[in-house]
């Protein structure tokens, strides 16, 4: 199903810079609409680092990966961002009038005057299990991701995995699933201690079966899955009956779909001016860890201050017959007003 929506600024990435990029647009009353391919903001801070210290957040002399992300979260709160969640940018196009029509893998289409692409190292993809002809299975009954938990209703689940994501899915699908089979090559997790914990209950209560063990073969037809092979730490085999099969093993992270947009890249970064954060393609613009320009560190906090002149920049575009008018949240009382503390 298509979703078209028009907005001043469409943002790939949901990750820091592209968070504090709405609420420098936001300030500047431009409204955003985000993408990310992941199900949660946050980028690598949430993905891949949520509990490790950063030390270098200006004003911040210690703070966890999630923690600054639920405080960006909280400061672009007064600017209602609009979040695709768990879809993939996948094409670009020029509108007639000018505009940039850019489409998600869901069929999201959102069609702004300014393009921030805040998509740091690509996006993250999930890593295919070596098992023998699993792609014929792909998107029918073999998910890298839950997109809609309805669509797992009633099914016999098979979840691979130790991590958070294959924790997570257990206990939450697991009220909704007729079975759910937790496998992993180990009984040790690499999840949040409270995620292991509610498993082992729900092992206990007898409402999720766990194994030792690693999926070897996939049996179905046409892609609908019917049976799986599981061989025990002992090699042993057996066949498991299930219908949805969901492993988790982590992320690889790739360009992806940015690299057709036609931009001018250098090993696979933005090339920008460091006056606008403009790419040479003009409208769109490259913030945080996509961009490279002389000097370039990929730290958090250069992403925040490109995001900054970017949002200037940007203004210009989205209103060409208005001034723009230099204030301070401190002192400006319509700063304030837009930030709900006035
Ligand atoms: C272990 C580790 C420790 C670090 N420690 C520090 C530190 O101490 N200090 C510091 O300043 N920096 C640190 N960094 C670097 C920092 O995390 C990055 O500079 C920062 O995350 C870049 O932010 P970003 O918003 O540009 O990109 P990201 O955080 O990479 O976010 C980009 C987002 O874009 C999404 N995306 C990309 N392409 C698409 C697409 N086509 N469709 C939909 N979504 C897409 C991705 O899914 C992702 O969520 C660390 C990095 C790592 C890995």
């Amino acid at each position: 199903m298509t979703t078209k929506v028009e907005t001043d600024v469409a943002i790939i990435g949901a990750g820091p810079v592209g968070l504090f990029a709405v609420f420098e647009l936001g300030l500047l009353d431009l409204k955003a609409h985000l993408v990310d391919i992941l199900d949660r903001p946050g980028g690598q801070c949430t993905e891949l680092y949520p509990e490790k210290p950063i030390y270098d957040i200006p004003g911040l002399p210690i703070v966890t990966g999630q923690e600054l992300t639920d405080k960006l979260m909280e400061q672009i709160k007064p600017f209602s961002p609009t979040f695709h969640l768990s879809q993939m940018a996948s094409s670009l196009h020029r509108e007639s009038d000018g505009r940039w029509r850019l489409t998600t893998d869901t069929g999201t289409e959102i069609v702004a005057p300014v393009l921030i692409i805040a998509a740091g190292g690509g996006s993250f993809v999930p890593k295919r299990p070596p098992i023998a002809g699993i792609e014929a299975y792909e998107g029918k009954s073999v998910h890298y991701a839950v997109r809609k938990m309805d669509s797992f209703k009633d099914k016999d689940i098979l979840i691979a995995g130790g991590g958070d994501s294959a924790l997570d899915w257990t206990i939450n699908l697991a009220p909704i699933a007729r079975s759910l089979t937790l496998v992993h090559h180990r009984d040790g997790f690499r999840a949040a201690q409270h995620s292991v914990n509610k498993m082992r209950e729900l092992v206990e209560e007898g409402k999720v079966k766990f194994h030792v063990a690693s999926v070897k073969e996939l049996h179905g037809t046409d892609g609908q899955l019917e049976a799986v092979t599981l061989a025990g730490a002992d090699k042993k085999e057996w066949t498991h009956g299930c219908n949805a099969f969901l492993p988790f093993f982590g992320l690889t992270i790739k360009l992806g779909p940015i690299a057709e947009f036609g931009l001018n890249l250098h090993e696979n970064l933005i090339q920008v001016d460091t006056a606008r954060f403009e790419s040479e393609t003009p409208g769109i613009f490259a913030v945080g860890d996509i961009n490279t320009y002389p000097g370039k560190l990929k730290l958090i906090l250069c992403g925040f201050h490109e995001a900054a002149l970017a949002a200037q920049a940007a203004f210009h575009i989205c209103r060409p017959n208005e001034k723009l008018r230099f204030q301070y949240t401190t002192s400006s009382s319509s700063l304030q007003k837009k930030l709900g503390v006035a």
